[in-house]
């Protein structure tokens, strides 16, 4: 199959099996680059809600740049990965101060805001601008090699490069961005990772894998770094003369920051649980605390490690709780907690001591 016929199969199968999505069709650059942070590390199903709210509570460009920092990432809350929504936020004001509140056309422009690499720069300059930018994300990676017989390792760059060379070659110049959706439409719903269908897909005339019944083969991802698993231990202090809960807001440049949470830390060799947590509520907030009560404990995975967090009830001996190790702490009630952005593995803490 010829690039140009290969074009147009896709495109001709784009046009009458594309899903339908809140920002498909979408005309405002803005939207689309919010659409597409949000999909860089999220499934669309879990982000349409998301995006949904986003867009109601900022809908301009100039709504994010001057909203504050706690707003956009109570709205992120759920979503993970919150340096997206913490970037977005800066990239948003630069926008507004250096662009004019027009977001930027061009790749080399775009690309130079916070949080927007080359999938995103590619995405939002294609679909928005008609710039012929060919984007290479995991389903774009796994319709290529496929469709080529590339058999090499997908984590290496060198093949990452080949992927991204050969999705230039074939972009279609006049719909670029039809051209880049209906590729990754194509990888999430018909070249899926297991069983692709094949006898649905547009492409597979010149197909190589299915040609040579390799679709299990390819694409080949050396296995991954066995992640790291940390035992956590958390303190809720509870203020003996309001019931209030202490809450401490976490350094912006650490991760997850910007959001709120229980304070606590990492188990050390030869701790049983409750002196970790005792010991971190010293070292975090300058307190002397008794853990006398499991409340409940929980295992989380992130995108680099696990943790299984252990939540104690903890009664404050002496001290006043100071922000050492956070930007700042706060009495709430019980009841305010969910006014407040939280990781997730914090909210069914919440949901325990709310009920
Ligand atoms: S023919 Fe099969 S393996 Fe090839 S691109 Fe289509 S779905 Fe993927």
């Amino acid at each position: 199959m010829d690039p140009k016929q290969f074009r147009t199969e896709l495109l001709n199968w784009y046009q009458d099996h594309k899903r339908e999505m809140p920002w498909r069709g979408e005309a405002d650059p803005y939207k689309i680059w919010i659409s597409e942070i949000m999909l860089q590390q999220t499934q669309v199903q879990q982000a349409t809600p998301y995006f949904r709210n986003f867009i109601s509570l900022f809908p301009t460009v100039y709504d994010l740049a001057k909203a504050v920092q706690q707003e956009v990432l109570k709205a992120w809350e759920g979503l993970g990965y919150y340096s997206r929504a913490r970037n977005l936020h800066a990239a948003a004001k630069m926008v507004v101060k250096e662009f004019d509140g027009q977001v930027p056309d061009t790749y080399d422009e775009i690309i130079k805001l916070k949080g927007v690499g080359p999938y995103t720069a590619a995405a939002v300059t294609s679909i928005a601008f008609g710039k012929p930018n060919a984007v290479v994300d995991g389903n774009v990676i796994r319709v290529i090699t496929r469709y080529y017989g590339i058999e090499d390792d997908t984590r290496s760059s060198k093949t990452r490069r080949q992927v991204q060379e050969l999705a230039d070659e074939l972009i279609d110049k006049q719909h670029p961005g039809d051209f880049n959706q209906a590729l990754m439409e194509l990888g999430s719903v018909i070249c899926t990772p297991s069983k692709p269908k094949c006898d649905s897909c547009p492409i597979q005339a010149g197909c190589t894998a299915s040609k040579m019944a390799k679709t299990d083969s390819i694409p080949y991802k050396s296995p991954a770094k066995k992640k790291p698993h940390y035992t956590i231990g958390v303190g809720i202090i509870e203020r003996d003369q309001d019931g209030k809960i202490l809450i401490a807001l976490r350094p912006n440049e650490a991760m997850l920051g910007g959001l709120w949470e229980f304070p606590g830390g990492k188990q050390e060799d030869g701790e049983d649980i409750q002196e970790t947590v005792e010991r971190e509520l010293k070292e975090e907030l300058g307190v002397e605390v008794k853990a006398y009560k499991e409340l409940t404990h929980l295992k989380h995975t992130y995108s680099h490690f696990s943790i299984t967090m252990h939540a104690w009830h903890c009664k404050l001996l002496s001290g006043e709780p100071k922000p050492k190790e956070s930007q700042e702490v706060k009495w709430v009630a019980t009841d305010d907690l969910q006014k407040f952005p939280f990781p997730k593995a914090n909210q069914v803490l919440i949901s325990k001591l709310v009920n």
